[in-house]
């Protein structure tokens, strides 16, 4: 007797996936349930047919960490709602694919934030537990595995898992790049607030001690922090920053008044990006060219910021109040317009050292960028605290977050230059987020997360036919089909 060939689920088409700023490009088999048993069709559908499984959240990471070229992708954005809501416990259960901007709108009213939020507020929650992402609060709540309670994980068997911090799992799901199976749902410990305003601070730093002074003292005086740093200032220059602290404040309102105000909040981060994207369709051509020009038109950019922000502290005006929406989001609202302008060639990377070599490590890594023939077009410093999972890219120390955006005939050369910043960051002891990678190679990654054969002895055991996988899985060679001759 002839076997059936598996009928395809009627929700499951083909379709080209791009990464987000457009530079790979993939065609996978999506599906997009709204449902565990849509979930279920779609792993018995890929075991049957001998297709691998990705777990897709919103989709904000830079590289290809959502990707499955070839294979199937299982976008989770419809499973979106709130399970439960316990404002007493400040706890909420939602699915996997809630974006954080959404939790922000059902709870920040009631003055609860959730600590960890990346600046990409599109993130779904599933998204930031796999990536364990951080905020500009990291050192003082450390990453988004800090504000987990509890997850459902689906394997690759069909069954659910409760999976509580106290369970053998939870470290290796929780930055686990969704390899063992699909987040469900989330249990997220939020955090009373005063109000929803913060008090920013500019603070110019003229060099890496004065950098690292002011980061000292911010760490202990304020609630928040993301700092720009100048990567083409050199000599005795170099390191020159201005640090953006926030720390939460009182303010009076009523929560209808409360309401208003983060309605206006929400509307004006959305006016934000038609902004952004109106300036790109009307001059975007201009600016593209400008941006082509890429060190005479940065350094100078640079020096009029860093100029400007030291007038502004001089006159008084480093100052003021803002929704902390604003300060903690805006930028996410500015991206689409920003990969437009700068093109799809760009990649970011994100490089952590120990507190204790941070001087040393913050002159190194500047000086490789200033030596590549395109340096970064943004460079953003952020203060972190250690983590336990298997595969975490936080620990105490600091990041350094560089945006490259290379010229065609400088890809090579560019390219070379990151893998100096990546071979002087493992030689520190730090490591590079997987969550804006695009371009470790297997060997690079074995070395910065040697305890990925714990993860894939878990795997074995959990998905022993390698069903979830991803691109980005492949590439650093993080796969269990790939990496048979493990030991047990
Ligand atoms: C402008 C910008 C700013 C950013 N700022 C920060 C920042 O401040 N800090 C930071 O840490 N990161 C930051 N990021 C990175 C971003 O927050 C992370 O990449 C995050 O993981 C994206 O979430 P997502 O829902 O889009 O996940 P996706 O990109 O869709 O997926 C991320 C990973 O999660 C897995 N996954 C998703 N859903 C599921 C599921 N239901 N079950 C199992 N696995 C799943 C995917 O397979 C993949 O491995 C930024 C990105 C951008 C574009």
């Amino acid at each position: 007797m002839q076997s059936e060939t598996p009928t395809i689920p009627s929700f499951m088409e083909w379709k080209e996936v791009t990464s987000l700023v457009g530079s790979i490009r993939t065609r996978s088999l999506v599906a997009r349930p709204r449902t565990i048993e849509q979930c279920r069709e779609v792993l018995a559908y890929c075991r049957q047919v001998g297709i691998t499984i990705c777990a897709r959240g919103a989709g904000r990471g830079y590289g290809d960490l959502a990707l499955n070229d070839g294979h199937a992708l299982l976008d989770m954005s419809a499973m979106n709602r709130i399970i439960e809501f316990d404002e007493e416990a400040g706890q909420i259960t939602v699915e996997s694919g809630m974006r954080l901007i959404d939790i922000y709108q059902a709870v920040h009213h009631d003055l609860l934030t959730l600590p960890a939020s990346p600046t990409e507020s599109h993130s779904s929650v599933a998204g930031a537990i796999c990536a364990n992402v951080n905020g500009k609060d990291a050192w003082h709540h450390g990453s988004f595995a800090r504000q987990i309670v509890r997850l459902t994980l689906l394997l690759a068997n069909g069954e659910t898992l409760t999976i509580d911090r106290s369970h053998e799992l939870f470290r290796a799901v929780v930055g686990g790049i969704g390899l063992l199976g699909i987040i469900l749902d989330a249990t997220l410990q939020l955090k009373p607030i005063p109000s929803p305003f913060v008090e920013i601070n500019r603070l110019p730093a003229p060099n890496v001690d004065a950098l690292l002074e002011t980061m000292a003292q911010v760490e202990k005086s304020h609630d928040a922090a993301v700092v720009w740093v100048d990567a083409y200032a050199r000599g005795r220059k170099t390191g020159r920053s201005v640090i953006h602290a926030a720390k939460w404040i009182e303010h009076h309102a009523s929560e209808s008044d409360r309401r208003q105000i983060l309605e206006a909040g929400y509307e004006r981060l959305e006016k934000h990006r038609q902004f952004g994207l109106a300036l790109h369709e009307k001059f975007g051509p201009i600016l593209s060219l400008i941006l082509y020009a890429q060190r005479p038109v940065m350094n100078l950019f640079n020096r009029l910021y860093y100029l400007g922000c030291r007038l502004a502290l001089l006159t008084g005006y480093s100052s003021n109040t803002e929704l902390f929406l604003r300060f903690g989001f805006e930028a996410s609202f500015t991206v689409p317009p920003a990969h437009l302008v700068c093109g799809p060639r760009g990649y970011t990377v994100q490089l952590t050292f120990p507190r204790s070599s941070a001087r040393e490590a913050i002159v190194e890594l500047l000086g490789i960028c200033r030596s590549s023939p395109c340096p970064p077009v943004t460079t953003i410093l952020r203060a972190h605290k250690a983590d336990e999972c298997l595969i975490s890219f936080s620990e105490d120390g600091y990041s350094l977050n560089f945006e490259f955006h290379p010229k065609t005939q400088h890809e090579t050369t560019s390219r070379q230059a990151v893998d100096r910043l990546i071979d002087a960051t493992v030689r520190r002891g730090g490591k590079i987020h997987l969550a804006k990678d695009q371009v470790l190679t297997s060997e690079q990654f074995y070395r910065v997360y040697p305890r990925y054969q714990e993860l894939l002895a878990i795997k074995r055991r959990l998905d022993p036919d390698g069903l979830f996988t991803s691109d980005l899985a492949r590439r650093v060679g993080i796969d269990t089909v790939l990496n048979k001759q493990l030991p047990e």
